[in-house]
Parts: C-alpha cells; sequence; structure tokens
C-alpha cells in the first residue's frame, strides 16, 4: 500500500495500491492537506509504502 501522510496533521492523504509519483498524488489536492491546510511539497510529504 502506497501512502502519503501529512507532516502536520497526520491524516492520509493518499492511498493506492499502485505507487505514483508525489507530483502526480499531490496535484488534485493543490499540494495542499484538505485536513488541516499545510502545504505539502513533493519533497516534504511524508509516504509510507506498506507491505500488502
Ligand atoms: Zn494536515
Amino acid at each position: 500500500m502506497f501512502r502519503i501522510v501529512c507532516p502536520r496533521c497526520g491524516a492520509v492523504i493518499y492511498e493506492s495500491y499502485e505507487e505514483r509519483s508525489l507530483t502526480l498524488a499531490l496535484r488534485p489536492f493543490n499540494y495542499t492537506c484538505p485536513h488541516c491546510g499545510a502545504r505539502l511539497s513533493p519533497r516534504e510529504a511524508r509516504v509510507r509504502i506498506i507491505p500488502a
């Protein structure tokens, strides 16, 4: 499981079974956390790869 977590509030922003580029995954959110509004640059966002 490919998961992107907000570094500020810890919310799971994106979750997929396929690994994607951070830029593509975050673009629909305008690079902003939908929960706390923190800016999510592809460099700073935390990614967790969870083995299925
Ligand atoms: Zn957040």
